[in-house]
């Protein structure tokens, strides 16, 4: 992998000022479609990644962007690790992906569970890797449980690990604690994944971002599909972030929100727990989990089912809606009868 030679994109070969492009086999006479969509975007995304830069106070060289956060997830297992030899670690109840996207590399995952508060079992852990071990994923805040995990356990994992660590912030713009991006300089396999999808509010373009040493976002940017965000969503994406002090406000109403969801459900009867939270849902336990998922569905109203996963026996998470969205769910499962 480290004598890979990268595709060299038309854009990549010419970087002066010019105006007249023959270098790409674009249309030079573009589109019928509304809008100039005729020329490839910018590969290296570097408005993006220079306005990240100034919101996150990371050098614009450790700064990746993918379609969504899963494309790095996906990139990283390829970058590093050789399949049916290497293994990643992951600790379950986590995100879904980090397993599938191993299995479709042919990559084996080796499980560390969290605890049943869902915390780091740093002794299991740390037996759980071995010598094959290349990636470790850590998700903070946890989805699906909600919660941050313990910053001392996460640093001596960063520290013991033989491998890459990934901090998946996904939800971190929920939560009060400060992002791992500001601890890049001090540990150099370290990865932070955040995504435009939860806080941002911007899913529908899939727009996400990993940060790391140079040397890794080097190799990432080497490894990626040229053209992997295209014009219109690299444009949204700068519009969604130019307007970074209103989405901060939208953040609080949400946060108001879980805290209001979760005041409300444990005043019935059939909540039987709802886990503390620092992201935008709530893994809430029920009496009956299963039927009221099929009840909820009946009503036209889709939460996540998530009663088959580890330590999550009878839960279902629940995204933090709006205020009219919360009051419609309360109000189903007050009157949801066995
Ligand atoms: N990480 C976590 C923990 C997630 O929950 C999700 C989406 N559900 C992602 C990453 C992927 O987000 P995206 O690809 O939309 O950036």
């Amino acid at each position: 992998m480290k004598g890979l030679q990268a595709y060299s994109s038309a854009r990549d070969e010419f970087t002066g000022s010019a105006s007249v492009f023959l270098d790409a086999n674009e249309n030079s006479f573009g589109s019928t479609a509304e809008g100039a969509y005729h020329r490839y975007p910018d590969p290296h995304h570097q408005q993006l990644r220079s306005k990240w830069s100034e919101l996150k106070g990371v050098p614009v060289d450790q700064i990746f962007f993918g379609n969504g956060s899963d494309e790095p997830i996906d990139l990283l297992m390829r970058l590093f690790c050789e399949p049916r030899k290497d293994n990643i670690v992951i600790m379950p109840p986590t995100y879904g992906m980090y397993g599938v996207s191993a299995a479709i590399n042919n990559v084996e995952v080796v499980k560390a569970p969290l605890t049943t508060d869902f915390q780091i079992d740093l002794a299991s852990t740390k037996k759980a890797w071995n010598n094959h071990s290349k990636l470790l994923f850590i998700c903070s805040p946890n989805n699906p449980s909600g919660n941050i995990l313990d910053k001392g356990a996460i640093e001596t994992l960063i520290n013991d690990f033989p491998g890459i660590v990934i901090v998946d912030e996904a939800y971190t713009d929920f939560a009060e604690e400060e992002s791992w991006s500001k601890r890049l300089a001090d540990f150099e396999n370290l990865v932070v994944l955040q995504t435009l999808s939860k806080a941002w509010g911007m899913a529908a373009i899939r727009v996400g971002a990993a940060m790391a040493s140079p040397y890794i976002v080097a190799m990432l940017e080497k490894i990626k599909p040229p053209y992997n965000i295209s014009l219109p969503n690299q444009g949204l994406a700068l519009n969604a972030l130019n307007n970074a002090s209103e989405q901060v406000q939208v953040v609080a109403k949400l946060n108001e929100q879980r805290v209001f969801l979760a005041n409300e459900l444990l005043e019935l009867d059939i909540v039987l727990k709802v886990f503390p939270s620092d992201a935008n849902f709530l893994l809430v336990k029920f009496g009956e989990a299963r039927k009221l998922y099929h009840y909820l569905t009946n009503h036209g109203v889709i939460v996540r089912d998530r009663s088959t996963q580890l330590h999550c026996e009878g839960c279902l998470r629940l995204t933090v809606g709006t205020n009219e969205e919360n009051l419609q769910l309360i109000e189903l499962i007050a009157k949801y009868q066995s």
